[in-house]
């Protein structure tokens, strides 16, 4: 027989809004949603009174880089980092792994190294780089859930970018499955390299021209293929309204920022850290104004962590150089409570942290059981105090190496329990994540 639940909270946040609700659970699924009080037959009872209970969230921009570069993060520590961040769904970047995920071959080899260990459900992108052309339509049909590109070195021999040609073409080829196009959205020739080892020598070296100029190819390639795009980290608030306007125009372009360009400004960035570094940089604070600003008006659909660690060498630190220190910001695990921290601030909602790190990465990843409490989608919970503060200590996360550019800061907002399938799950529980394909079902490989 099987193990029932109801969750009640007068504060749950449904995709309509904040509500008093209780939601009842069988066979992993969410089967009905009642009125707080009503009662209910279940084998266990959950009452959080005003504590919030929200989807579990759904994170589409994470890199493991398991198998290959598991010293830089693997799906063990990945997986429980998110979970004790209330996200119960990750899906896994295709570089940084070696081998990349370009080939079936190299998907099973991820699909290999990540069964067994993932304490949160995990889905794959495949790799969209010259040459495999071939394959996209076998890693398709094998369960990714999309692909990235990009149209910029990618800092790694084995992941090169496409041209403008080659992004057309791969895009026409998606253009009947409805999966997107993820691009690393930077055009080269617009980039130079930094005249100093200063932070602000560095965010001069990659404008904002820079994204500017390659989501304007990525409208082009959008508008001609039919395809889906969505630009991946979106640092420059000023391209907003260009991708508002494509899509008024019926191009299909979404676009995603994340939590260190929403919290952290180009001012504040202290010299030789490092663990600040990522491309596109984090802008000045004018520019951190623009993107809350599309964020709040929906020209950036979502919020993702674009977690992308390595070891500390690789930063240079504690005393790193900008123009040589590998990108890539850590923060899988604080990633809602960052940007909680700033959105009610700005007096946004709950429901609003829900659309932008629940609801949308799940579409966005074809997850269509995730991203919403509604009757049908996957029992997924995450019960979050949006008043509790605590001060973030790398070392305490549970991401494989503790530099973070939060260490020290003060967050509000944190996941206090968390629910995987109906099942309530900590960090140190047996793993219970399954792998999944587009779609929502079990990758099967
Ligand atoms: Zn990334």
């Amino acid at each position: 027989m099987s193990e029932t639940l109801v969750i009640r909270s007068r504060r749950m946040v449904l995709p309509s809004g904040e509500t008093q609700a209780a939601a009842s659970v069988r066979d992993n699924r969410i089967v009905g949603l009642t009125d707080y009080d009503a009662p209910a037959e279940a084998d266990r009872e959950v009452d959080l009174g005003d504590l919030p209970l929200l989807p579990g969230l759904v994170d589409a921009h994470v890199h493991v880089n398991e198998p290959g570069r598991t010293e830089w993060e693997g799906f063990a520590s990945a997986t429980r980092a998110a979970l004790a961040g209330g996200i119960t769904t990750i899906c896994d970047m295709p570089l940084n792994s070696m081998p990349v995920t370009t080939t079936v071959d190299a998907l099973r080899a991820k699909a290999a190294a990540a069964a067994g260990q993932c304490a949160v459900d995990v889905a794959f992108w495949g790799g969209a780089v010259p040459g495999n052309g071939p394959e996209l339509g076998p890693l398709l049909d094998a369960g990714v859930l999309g692909f990235k590109c990009f149209l910029i070195d990618s800092g790694l021999a084995d992941f090169p970018p496409l041209s403008r040609d080659e992004l057309r073409a791969a895009m026409k080829s998606l253009a009947d499955s409805g999966a997107p196009m993820l691009v690393h959205a930077e055009d080269p020739a617009e980039v130079t390299v930094p005249t100093g080892a200063s932070y602000d020598a560095f965010v001069a070296s990659r404008p904002t021209v820079a994204e500017r100029r390659a989501i304007e190819m990525v409208i082009g390639a959008a508008a001609s293929s039919g395809a889906r795009a969505h630009i991946v980290h979106l640092a420059a608030g000023d391209c907003a309204a260009l991708i508002g306007a494509a899509r008024a125009a019926g191009v299909s372009l979404t676009a995603e920022t994340c939590p260190h360009y929403l919290f952290f400004a180009a001012e504040e960035v202290p010299p030789g850290h490092t663990e600040f570094k990522c491309c596109p940089p984090i802008r000045y604070a004018v520019n951190r104004e623009a993107l809350w600003r599309a964020l709040g008006d929906g020209a950036i659909d979502g919020v993702v962590s674009d977690h992308s660690p390595c070891p500390p060498e690789l930063k240079g630190l504690p005393d790193g150089d900008f123009r040589t220190a590998w990108g890539g910001i850590s923060s899988l695990q604080i990633g809602p409570s960052v940007v909680w921290s700033v959105a009610r601030r700005r007096g946004y909602t709950l429901g609003d942290l829900a659309r932008w790190m629940s609801e949308f990465p799940a579409e966005l990843a074809g997850l269509p059981n995730k991203g919403r409490i509604a009757v049908g989608a996957d029992a997924d919970f995450v019960a979050f105090d949006p008043d509790a503060s605590f001060t973030v200590r790398g070392a305490e996360l549970l991401h494989r190496h503790p530099a973070t550019p939060y260490e020290g800061r003060t967050l509000v907002g944190r996941a206090v329990r968390t629910w995987l399938g109906g099942v309530e799950v900590t960090p140190s529980d047996p793993p219970r994540g399954r792998l999944l394909a587009r779609g929502g079902g079990l990758l099967e490989l």
